[in-house]
């Protein structure tokens, strides 16, 4: 891995692939700026050593150009943020795009115009791809939430460059924090893994089996695995069609040597409401008629013993649903129990959208050793997959 360090910057103009992909909302003011503020290491670093910075990023999901996803509505906040005054440009590439790059002086910094309005971006086009890597002399890589997409920016552009490439701080720390999970976590090592359903975690619970020693498996998952082992679910989410794959992997654990942890109450309601009535059930004995929204006080009991024992913690996924307030308690409780684990020494690391959501909502995203910037990179990464950005930079 070739990082900032390793590379003179002095009188460079670097090209750095950021994630400013915000969520803005409908006055095109940002929600959370945590992307932005990310990036400002590498940014700085890079001034600092006497270069110049083309930051290239994409916004939401453009089909063209779209006035509400252009970069000219946040620069000012950019600017603020970075505090740097950063200039714009409204295209990326072409005439324009190349004499505002090339008239860059160092310690200033441009931020190009939206790349997904090319189409290009997306198709990861050669020719386009070319052109971006001509704004200037070194190719950065600091979206890690875009290197697992072979994208013109994010991949093809470092094609361009043999050596002058490198990764910028953001995208070093998410590949660190991850091997410290998969590659050389200590043990006991845990996964925790919540969510909605258990389809949409297939791969990544089985890659995990051969990784962990402890998984903890949560939210409305649950009830695919009860109903599996003979359970009563009531009205809880459950995925008939994937009840013979959960008891092949409770088998695949046991095969393994991974001990699976189970809730063995949860907290039920009897509509999918925050105002719903609430009842304990024991996890095998929901009634009809009501449905499990949060793990019980028995099982964050049992989930805290499991988490505050082990040295290295992954968690994805919420353990119910945390947005209601009144079947928050489980998600916080993990919360809490992880961050007393992190005080005692243990490394924990929480990626993957809602369960990052969850932490920054109970304010406990400063007691985690580390919050991944990048779902599906994430992801991606801990199934064991080489995100093509990074093999990139590494060729
Ligand atoms: P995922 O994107 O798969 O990680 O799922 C996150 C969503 O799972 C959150 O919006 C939670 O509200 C939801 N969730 C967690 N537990 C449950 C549950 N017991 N029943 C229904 N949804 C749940």
């Amino acid at each position: 891995m070739r990082t900032l360090k390793e590379v003179n910057f002095k009188d460079q103009r670097a090209i750095v692939r950021v994630d400013f992909n915000v969520p803005l909302d409908k006055d095109l003011q940002i929600t959370d700026t945590t992307r932005i503020k990310a990036a400002k290491p590498t940014i700085h670093y890079i001034l600092s050593k006497g270069g110049s910075c083309v930051l290239l990023s994409h916004l939401g999901r453009p089909n063209g150009f779209e006035q509400s996803l252009s970069f000219q509505n946040i620069i000012d906040k950019v600017s603020e943020i970075l505090e740097t005054k950063v200039q714009f440009c409204k295209t990326c590439v072409g005439p324009e795009a190349q004499s505002k790059a090339d008239s860059l002086m160092p310690g200033e910094v441009l931020l190009m115009e939206n790349l997904r309005f090319n189409a290009e971006e997306t198709e990861g086009d050669v020719v386009f791809s070319e052109r971006l890597s001509k704004l200037g002399t070194i190719f950065v890589n600091d979206a890690f939430g875009t290197a697992h997409r072979a994208h013109a920016s994010t991949t093809i552009i470092a094609n361009f460059f043999q050596k002058n490439k490198c990764f910028g701080s953001l995208l070093e720390k998410e590949v660190l924090a991850i091997d410290k999970v998969i590659k050389n976590g200590i043990p006991p090592i845990l996964a925790i893994l919540g969510g909605a359903k258990v389809s949409t975690k297939i791969t990544i619970i089985e890659s995990l089996l051969d990784k962990v020693d402890h998984l903890i498996i949560g939210g409305g998952m649950v009830y695919t695995f009860t109903k599996a082992l003979g359970g009563k679910v009531g009205n809880s989410i459950c995925e008939l069609d994937y009840c013979d794959y959960a008891l092949d992997l409770i088998d695949k654990a046991k095969q393994k040597n991974v001990k699976l942890h189970f809730p063995v109450d949860v907290v039920a309601g009897n509509t999918f409401s925050n105002e719903a009535k609430k009842k304990i059930f024991n996890v095998m004995e929901i009634k009809t008629g009501w449905e499990a929204l949060d793990a019980g006080p028995a099982s964050i009991k049992k989930f805290h013993d499991v988490i505050i024992n082990c040295k290295t913690i992954l968690w994805n996924g919420p353990l119910g649903v945390f947005e209601f307030p009144n079947f928050s308690a489980g998600t916080m409780a993990a919360g809490r129990s992880i961050a007393e684990a992190t005080i005692n020494g243990s490394f924990s690391l929480v990626g993957g959208g809602d369960s990052v959501a969850a932490v920054k909502k109970f304010k406990m995203d400063h007691d985690m050793s580390y919050i991944s910037t990048g779902g599906g990179a994430m992801l991606e990464s801990l199934e064991g997959k080489t995100l093509p950005g990074i093999a990139a930079l590494n060729q």
